[in-house]
């Protein structure tokens, strides 16, 4: 019997290709509405924000859209990245399960986000693009985006969430190395940002007011400076499937296919970067592996959310999409998931999810830092707080298979390390850490706030 842990791949083998779900998608598109008009957005409304290379991406129909040259040179600095398998998790769990995992936290930064913010950083510098501005909440993006504008010679604005920019000072030096500026947001650049801090000059900050100063500073900045977004939309979703083109190849070379994959959710873009590729073997090639989304139980937008039009920022200036949301006035509490606490979900995986074509579950804090070290133990790899989602659902995933005596093939997305976490791992290990469900109350209380557009769309 073969006793092979990793399975690699070589230079030559990087995907040549994005793949493009929505080519295949069963689900028509939904309209994406101006936040004042609520008509459907022009290309024109959104070039202010993209470069015209991605909106064309955006809205795609293409099955695979080829990686520019200059791309792949970068991604050959961390791709295509190892497939593992968990064999000492599996005997920690004495179970019949196959536990397979994709390590995205060997890029330089430690997460999957470069894949997007490389291709981003290209096409802008292609049209030109002088400077671009993006949010950032625990910092991965915002270091991604760094790293990908330094190779570039672009500048980059990062409006950074106040209270991770004072608690995580170490992300902010990390950008800082890169050449980026870095803002503790709300901040005063902004007219939306001076308006919250003279209602409030301790305003902690959210991801939606960051994502909202950011985009104000780029639509104001009379098209030299274009804003960016490390998730959600589907040409980030769509940058993000080299994760899972690999994952098929590599699955191949283990003789094996899974049963099962499994990605956390925020936004939705490392969960469809790997879920997306063996979706359409799914629905082109009559596979019938199960995509599981794994989110918190402190920001349930699939599992607890309304499926419906809502805006994707706080200070409703972005666009509105249809998707699974908890409301865009969302609060969300002080997990330690940073980059889960976004209060919608990427309008394709939301459609999918409708639609039957996805699973999703919600799991609470203790039990995913309960599994984070698990495997820390055995596979010797810190997890981030939030691919540690995956994990617990990866082991209860091993662990009905061994209640039910079934060998099961797992496959989930190692979306990151959390070398910049330790403070979350001190919580935990110190006994501190609490579980929290979000409140269905908050949610149906969310639901009022939402923009009136069904006349419109129905
Ligand atoms: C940002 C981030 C996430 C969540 O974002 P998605 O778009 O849902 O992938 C998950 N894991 C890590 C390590 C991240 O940095």
């Amino acid at each position: 019997m073969s006793t092979q842990t990793r399975f690699l791949l070589n230079e030559t083998d990087l995907p040549k290709f994005w793949y493009n779900v929505m080519a295949d998608s069963p689900v028509p598109p939904q309209p994406v509405l101006h936040p004042v008009t609520k008509a459907p957005v022009t290309p024109d409304f959104l070039s202010v924000l993209f470069p015209m290379e991605l909106i064309l991406q955006e809205i795609s129909t293409d099955r695979f859209i080829e990686i520019p040259e200059p791309v792949r040179e970068i991604y050959k600095l961390y791709r295509p990245t190892p497939l593992i398998r968990a064999r000492r998790l599996e005997q920690l769990l004495d179970t019949p399960a196959h536990i397979y995992f994709k390590n995205e936290s060997v890029s330089p930064v430690g997460s999957h986000k470069p894949n997007t913010a490389i291709a981003q950083a290209f096409y802008n510098k292609a049209a030109g693009t002088k400077a671009i501005t993006t949010e950032t909440g625990a910092g991965q993006w915002g270091t991604s985006l760094a790293m990908a504008c330094n190779f570039f010679g672009m500048d980059l604005e990062v409006y950074m969430v106040k209270i991770s920019y004072h608690q995580k000072p170490y992300r902010r030096i990390f950008m800082e190395t890169y050449g980026a500026q870095v803002f503790a947001s709300p901040t005063d650049r902004t007219e939306y940002g001076r308006s919250l801090l003279a209602q409030d000059p301790n305003n902690n900050g959210s991801l939606g007011i960051a994502i909202s100063e950011a985009v104000e500073v780029a639509a104001k900045s009379g098209g030299t400076k274009k804003y960016s977004l490390g998730s959600v939309l589907n040409h980030v979703l769509l940058h993000q499937t080299v994760i899972g083109e690999e994952a098929l190849k590599q699955m191949d070379l283990a003789g094996e296919y899974p049963d099962v994959v499994i990605g956390c959710v925020g936004g939705g873009s490392n969960f469809g970067g790997i879920a997306y590729p063996f979706l359409r073997e799914n629905l082109k090639n009559g596979q019938r592996t199960r995509l599981l989304a794994v989110e918190p139980t402190a920001t349930p937008s699939l599992t607890k959310g309304v499926y419906t039009f809502d805006y994707g920022d706080t200070a409703q200036m972005a666009p509105i999409v249809k998707m699974y949301t908890l409301g865009h006035t969302f609060m969300p509490a002080g997990i330690h998931a940073g980059g889960l606490r976004y209060h919608g979900m990427a309008p394709s995986l939301s459609a999918f999810y409708d639609a039957g074509l996805i699973d999703a579950v919600a799991v609470p804090q203790t039990g995913t830092f309960e599994a984070a070290v698990m495997f820390a133990r055995t596979e010797g790899i810190i997890p981030a707080p939030e691919s540690a989602h995956a994990i617990r659902a990866a082991i209860d995933e091993a662990l009905d298979a061994k209640a039910k005596g079934e060998k099961r093939v797992i496959l989930f997305n190692l979306s990151g390390h959390g070398h910049f976490d330790m403070t979350a791992y001190q919580s935990y290990l110190s006994g501190d850490l609490v579980d929290y469900e979000y409140p269905a109350e908050a949610v149906a209380e969310a639901m009022k706030h939402l923009p009136q557009v069904e006349a419109i769309t129905t």
